[in-house]
Parts: C-alpha cells; sequence; structure tokens
C-alpha cells in the first residue's frame, strides 16, 4: 500500500490491537472546548495521523527503533463531548484509568491542553506523583478563565493543588509573550516548579539544558506534556494562541532526546489546530515530535 491510500491511523501501525496486548498505546483525545482564543484542536489527531504516514520506522539520528524494542498500536480516539467540557474530562479520565489497568505507556495527541488534567490523574493513581516535563509558550497555570476552573489554561495549576506532581521534578520550558501581570511566571517558581524562558533558550543549543533536567526529574515517574506552541509560529502556526520569539524545531528535538533515560510513563502533544496550518508543516511536526517521544520510552533499544 503506498503512504497516501489506506486507512490513516498513527504512522500506518495497524490499529486493530487490545491495550492488553500493547506496552504503548498511541491515543486521540480530539477536543477543543478548553481553548481560550482560537479553536480548532478537536481535528488534531485526525491531522497528525493524516500527516504521520510520511514516518519511517528508525531515528537516523538516534538509531532508536522503538517498534522493534516495543509492541505499539494506535488504538483510536477517546469519545468525548463536544458540548460539555467537564463531562469531557470525566470521560477521558475514566479512558485512562481503564487503559492503565493495562501496564501499558500512553501516548497522547490532542486536543486543546486541557486534556493533560484527567490523563495526569489516572497517571497518579498508578504511578503516584509525577515529575514533569513541561514545553509551552504558556505556564497554564491560571486560577480560573471566566471563571471556570477546568481550562486548557489551568491544568497545571490544578495538577498542583490535586497532588499529581512532585513539584522539585517539575520543569516548565519556552514560556513567553505577555502577561497579565508581570510576575505572571512567579506563581510557578514558588511552587518549586523550574521555569525556563523562551530567552534563555535563544541561539544556543539546549542539550546542556537538559542534562540538568534529567537530574532534576530523574529517580521517579515522569510525565512529558508538549504544547506544540512552545514552537516559533515559523515552525508551528497551526494552534490556537500562537505566541513569537519561540523553540527552534532542532531545540524540540534536542528536549525530545533529552528525555532519554528518563522513567518516562505517559506523554502528549497538544493544541494542533489543522485548520491554521495550511500547508501541514505543524501538523508534519507535531507528528514527528510523536514519534521521538516513541524513540526515548523505556525499554527502547538503540541499534548502535
Ligand atoms: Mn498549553
Ligand atoms: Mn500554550
Amino acid at each position: 500500500m503506498p503512504r497516501f491510500g489506506g486507512i490513516a491511523t498513527f504512522m500506518r501501525l495497524p490499529g486493530r490491537s487490545a491495550a492488553t496486548d500493547l506496552d504503548v498505546a498511541v491515543v486521540g483525545v480530539p477536543i477543543d472546548i478548553g481553548t481560550s482564543n482560537r479553536p480548532g484542536a478537536r481535528f488534531g489527531p485526525r491531522g497528525i495521523r493524516s500527516e504521520s504516514v510520511l514516518i519511517r520506522p528508525y531515528n537516523m539520528a538516534t538509531r532508536a527503533a522503538p517498534f522493534d524494542s516495543l509492541r505499539i498500536d494506535d488504538i483510536g480516539d477517546v469519545a468525548t463531548n463536544p458540548y460539555n467540557l467537564a463531562d469531557a474530562v470525566a470521560r477521558i479520565e475514566a479512558f485512562y484509568d481503564d487503559l492503565l489497568q493495562n501496564d501499558v505507556i500512553a501516548v497522547s495527541m490532542g486536543g486543546d491542553h486541557t486534556i493533560a488534567l484527567p490523563i495526569m490523574r489516572a497517571m497518579r493513581r498508578k504511578h503516584g506523583p509525577l515529575g514533569l516535563i513541561h514545553v509551552d509558550a504558556h505556564t497554564d497555570i491560571n486560577d480560573h478563565m471566566f471563571g471556570e476552573p477546568i481550562a486548557h489554561g489551568t491544568p497545571f495549576r490544578r495538577a498542583a493543588e490535586e497532588g499529581l506532581l512532585d513539584a522539585r521534578r517539575v520543569v516548565q520550558i519556552g514560556v513567553r509573550g505577555t502577561g497579565y501581570a508581570a510576575d505572571d511566571f512567579d506563581w510557578s517558581r514558588g511552587q518549586g516548579f523550574r521555569v525556563v524562558q523562551a530567552e534563555e533558550c535563544w541561539n544556543r543549543s539546549l542539550a546542556p539544558l537538559m542534562a540538568e533536567v534529567r537530574e532534576q526529574v530523574g529517580g521517579g515517574p515522569v510525565y512529558m506534556s508538549f504544547d506544540i506552541d512552545g514552537l516559533d509560529p515559523a515552525y508551528a502556526p497551526g494552534t490556537g494562541t500562537p505566541e513569537i520569539g519561540g523553540l527552534t524545531t532542532p531545540q524540540a528535538l534536542e528536549i525530545i532526546r533529552g528525555c532519554r533515560g528518563l522513567d518516562v510513563v505517559g506523554c502528549d502533544l497538544v493544541e494542533v489546530a489543522p485548520v491554521y496550518d495550511p500547508t501541514g508543516a505543524t501538523t508534519l511536526c507535531a507528528a514527528n515530535l510523536l514519534f521521538e517521544m516513541l524513540c526515548v520510552l523505556p525499554g527502547v533499544v538503540c541499534s548502535d
């Protein structure tokens, strides 16, 4: 079958496996009613699956061979509720609780960033307090948005309050732009999170940063949450709340490759909105970053 033929699963995986037979489950979470500006991330999983057909199974840079080492399949989407965010969050949480009855790592495609909260709740129940590597233009630690405690700008505030995170093992990378107050990023620092603003990343390799991050977040379960708007809009325009001055694609690769060796128990790639992505560059980038995540999961052998 040519790459452009057939039913589009992530990376043309069979899409027929039961979770009981997998080491890694790729899951779509199509929802965007948690967004505050441009919607469209509900089409993220379909867009990513479509662009992912180009990706080949071997990583030529790291020599990782995830499909030789682990049983991986695309198990489809969570049945979300496009009219009721609270119900959608409950459905996502129940889906992951059920999935994590198996000894499986979930790799999730958003959807807006709201999805990280119910996923992390399920991960916390299975693994205990989580270390977190959060890449984003925004810290997503708002207390409320329009009076609502659950939205795409609040998941890490709720996660901290609910004890989902091991605060000393949390790092937020790439945050930038304009805020509502000059000390907006200091709430995270007050929790004990490390906050790496985008300006600290400009014009340099992030490999040294990631060596420090591995020291900080190692020694326990780690969740990785990657908001595509962490990248500069030059690389990833197809998202709801773009911010200039962001990370480059090579820096995104350095961040994910720098997670190798950590006990990554789950990860997500969120906020891809294909309607603002006429060339497909954002979705192609997202699909490749998800492949790079597969390449650093525990148990993946690099053939060197
Ligand atoms: Mn976000
Ligand atoms: Mn963001």
